[in-house]
């Protein structure tokens, strides 16, 4: 659907456009054949790092682009809506959540090793945080680091470490003590930057109904060493740490989202004005077209949102980005699920066609309604902060 359907997209237009060119050379038929063989499209990750699009947010100085997060939202929104879906998007998305920490809180030793590395696609980092007994309430986490000596010695389970097969390193938030009496209940958390790859750690793929190629792992750590100078950021702050690229990952995902209604919507559209049923396009009746039509209306709010999230985010800091970055991340998620539901109705008993492809946005739109951060959280978030009403959790 040409850029001038959705205004949100002015922003940024011509780097949209390059995305798009970029991830034109890569088919659906491609992403679906990496979805069904559970292959990793390492060639799209080869020729999107060649392209010097793996480095958009980190610095000039540390072999990146120097871009804004408004960058980045761009790049996620064209690499999504390019057909690839989330096994495109995490692919460029998941070894950039550790850049926000590793430039706030790492050292120049660990910047100037790993975010040159990230920025031309050689280092692949994944994110371990959520664990069997604790998602959505993080402070339970009950993998531990001990230390000895100058090093320190993990053990326990990560669950949902996406890329982890293909991943050199993980970014792993463990138990360094318990609160004491009075501290916040997160403090006592620690975030490392460890080797993926390595005789202590046990990886196993979960078996999943969308997202193939790019596998999600639990990922067993049994007395895994780790140097004291793989500690990123302040001994027993991590949780906090962690916080704080929080409105940036929201964005991130409103933006993947949005780029995925974009395509159910367009594709819909078109099949919509191809099928003929009854001796007549079936987009000819109201029921067909009206859901489209909502679905356009509700992806353009969501993405006029994002827009004015990133502008607040890049001209305020990304704290006082919360109430819109949780906002985009909730309409954009329900926005571009409502898109590709009404969409799997339009293409009829074809949706269920692997061939026709809408069966992979419908999965992969539906949960980002659940991770990274359920929508409920976000209610909590907006019922507490924008409404004033008692935490409720
Ligand atoms: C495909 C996929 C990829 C993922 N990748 C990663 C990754 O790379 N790294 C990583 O660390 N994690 C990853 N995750 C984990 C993801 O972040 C968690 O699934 C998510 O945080 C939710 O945790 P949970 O599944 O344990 O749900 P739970 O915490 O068990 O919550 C279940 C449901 O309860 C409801 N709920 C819970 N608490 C409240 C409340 N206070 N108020 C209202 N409702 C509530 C919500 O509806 C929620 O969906 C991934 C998950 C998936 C499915």
């Amino acid at each position: 659907m040409p850029i001038e359907r959705f205004p949100h997209l002015e922003a940024k237009r011509d780097l949209r456009e390059a995305v798009q060119a970029l991830c034109g050379k890569f088919s659906v038929e491609y992403w679906e054949e990496c979805d069904r063989e559970h292959r990793f499209p390492q060639e799209f990750r080869d020729e999107f790092a060649a392209a010097g699009f793996s480095g958009v947010t980190i610095p000039e100085e540390y072999g990146g682009g120097g871009g804004t997060i408004g960058d980045m939202v761009a790049v996620l929104e064209e690499v999504a809506a390019g057909g690839g879906a989330l096994n495109a998007a995490s692919t460029v998305h998941i070894p950039q959540l550790c850049v926000p920490s590793l430039l706030k809180f790492g050292s120049e030793e660990q910047r100037k090793e790993f975010l040159p590395k990230i920025a031309a696609g050689e280092l692949f980092v994944t994110f371990g945080v959520t664990e069997p007994d604790a998602g959505t309430d993080t402070t339970k986490i009950s993998t531990r680091a001990t230390r000895q000596g100058d090093n320190w010695i993990v053990n326990g389970t990560k669950v949902w470490n996406t890329g982890a097969l293909q991943g050199d390193k993980i970014m792993l938030l463990a138990r360094t003590s318990n609160p004491e009496t009075g501290q916040r209940k997160g403090e006592g958390l620690t975030l490392f930057l460890t080797d993926l790859k390595a005789d202590t750690i046990d990886i196993k793929a979960i078996p999943k109904i969308g997202r193939n190629a790019v596998a999600s792992c639990e990922v067993f750590f049994r007395d895994h060493e780790i140097s004291g100078a793989d500690v990123v950021g302040e001994v027993g702050q991590g949780f906090y740490h962690l916080l704080h690229s929080l409105n940036g990952e929201r964005l991130y995902i409103a933006a993947e989202v949005l780029g995925m209604g974009r395509w159910a919507i367009e594709n819909a559209a078109q099949y919509a004005d191809e099928r003929v049923v009854f001796g007549r396009k079936i987009g000819m009746n109201q029921s067909v077209q009206h859901p489209l039509a909502r679905g356009y209306l509700n992806l353009l709010a969501a993405g006029l949102v994002v827009n004015r999230a990133v502008e607040e985010y890049e001209t305020k800091g990304g704290a006082a980005a919360g109430t819109l970055a949780n906002a985009s991340k909730y309409l954009a998620s329900e926005a571009a699920f409502q898109a590709a539901d009404d969409a799997m109705q339009v293409f009829g008993g074809y949706s269920y066609a692997r061939e026709y492809h809408i069966g992979r946005f419908w999965t992969e739109t539906r949960i980002q309604r659940i991770a990274p951060i359920n929508n409920q959280m976000i209610l909590n978030y907006i019922s507490e902060r924008s409404l004033g009403l008692p935490r409720s959790y």
